[in-house]
């Protein structure tokens, strides 16, 4: 864990550099089991389940017995803790229920917009290295509200051909129970091209890793909208003096555990903090059951020793993280500052993992600094926006002429004509208007 004093800005962008595979070195991969599901369907998905996940199914639908036996299998207070969480997370998107805008922008001229659902959805829950069932309530608690109708899950079946129970009772909670067991690049071109069981959708929502990441990219050349590249998990952390280094500690780790090419950094205007943070990661990472992982993400982590805030924000700004951290005396000079970000935590009983699992944001966010660009997933995620307009005799009056002179001006006759036409019925014996 080496701390980077004052670095140059003209480092930073080397400095910053995600972990991440490059792309190029995955597209293979994905374009050829791509191809082959597309031509192949079920078949080729069960090929690959076989080949990544290591297990050979009978079919890959969940049946209702599975459903009944997680019922059963789940202790109760696991049952009350993802029905709280379900319940934060409704109100929290609930609130974002938009109603239908209308204005008349000229007299007689009347627009509005009015928010429809997406009818066909893919949820991907990601399985490989922990069933994350915090995400079935990410997506699908949204997915409802906004009225999706047909919403579909896939997550990769574990070494038994199994799909954890905490998955399929937080599924079936949330009312959703077409669950097929694929994984990876496999789920996401099933969901593209459809199969003899899994139904195609319109658009595809998830995290997952690079191979999803790139899958879902990928997805989208065939027409299939995707929610974002949400890619390995980032936290950067800003701390000063104020904050408290076990529990800045204890965030770093809990991003470092999701995987090894997590990324986590720390940026400090003290030097003291910085160091106090590294040992306190050492004391803390060795009683981690996913120690390696977490150690795998901890060397790729950063500690950056800035001596300004004004010089940490752009740092942070250039960074663009998933989910930013701030314990500063100074909070609101972050808070007002930030541009990009996910999903901002404020002060020292803000822990990360608040979000990822019961506060009521969404913990679905833009990683390797899509922040700058793209929105976490929000009930809007799962809905279009579709706009209206309702023109009267007296609204062609008045902007008929508006729309033939610009029609006119662009070479489009017939975009003038439509008007016209109707401007001589409205007004006989008034030409040229
Ligand atoms: P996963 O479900 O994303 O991936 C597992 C699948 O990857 C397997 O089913 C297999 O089909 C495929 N795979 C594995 N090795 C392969 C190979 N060599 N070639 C082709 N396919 C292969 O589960 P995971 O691996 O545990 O990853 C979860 C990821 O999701 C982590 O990186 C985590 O950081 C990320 N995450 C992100 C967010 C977010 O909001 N950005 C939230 C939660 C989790």
């Amino acid at each position: 864990m080496k701390s980077i004093i004052n670095p140059k800005r003209e480092d930073w962008s080397v400095l910053l550099q995600r972990p991440t595979q490059k792309v190029e070195n995955l597209e293979d991969t994905v374009n050829q089991v791509f191809d082959d599901v597309k031509r192949n369907g079920d078949k080729a998905i069960s090929k690959y389940t076989q080949l990544f996940d290591g297990v050979i199914l009978d079919s890959n639908i969940v049946t209702r017995t599975s459903f009944e036996k997680a019922l059963k299998e789940i202790s109760t207070e696991l049952k009350i803790a993802i029905n709280r969480a379900k319940d934060n997370i409704e109100k929290f998107h609930l609130t974002q229920k938009t109603e239908k805008v209308e204005v008349e922008t000229t007299q007689g001229v009347i627009c509005w917009q009015e928010k429809r659902p997406i009818e066909k959805i893919g949820l991907y829950i990601p399985g490989g290295t922990a069933p994350l069932f915090s995400t079935v309530l990410m997506l699908a608690i949204p997915a409802k509200i906004a009225g999706c109708k047909e919403i579909i899950l896939c997550t990769p079946p574990n070494k038994e051909g199994n799909i954890a129970n905490e998955i399929l009772y937080t599924a079936e909670l949330c009312g959703i129970t077409k669950i097929f067991k694929v994984g990876g690049i496999q789920a996401i071109a099933g969901l593209t091209f459809g199969t003899e069981t899994i139904p195609k959708v319109y658009k595809i929502f998830g995290p997952g890793n690079q191979f999803v990441t790139v899958a879902k990219q990928l997805a989208t050349k065939f027409g299939v909208a995707i929610d974002m590249p949400a890619g390995p998990s980032e936290l950067l952390v800003v701390a000063d003096d104020s904050a408290n280094a076990s529990y800045v500690a204890s965030d770093l780790l809990s991003q470092a555990e999701h995987g090894s090419d997590s990324q986590v950094i720390l940026v400090s205007t003290s030097k003291d903090l910085i160091e106090e943070v590294q040992m306190e990661i050492t004391k803390q990472i060795k009683e981690l059951p996913r120690k390696d992982m977490a150690e795998k993400a901890i060397s790729n982590s950063k500690f950056i020793y800035l001596e300004s805030d004004e010089d940490a924000m752009d740092l942070i700004n250039d960074y663009a993280p998933e989910h930013f951290i701030i314990c500063t005396k100074n909070e609101d000079f972050y808070l007002d500052n930030i541009i990009n970000a996910g999903s901002v935590f404020i002060g020292n009983y803000t822990p990360e993992s608040a979000g990822d699992y019961a506060s009521g944001t969404n913990h679905t966010l833009p990683t390797n600094g899509f922040s700058k660009s793209y929105s976490g997933v929000n009930l809007d995620s799962f809905n279009k926006s579709i706009t209206f307009q309702k023109i009267s005799k007296e609204g062609l009056i008045n902007i008929g002429n508006t729309i033939e002179l610009m029609a006119e001006a662009e070479g489009l006759q017939a975009h003038k004509n439509a008007v016209s036409i109707r401007l001589k019925d409205i007004l006989p014996g008034e030409v040229g208007i």
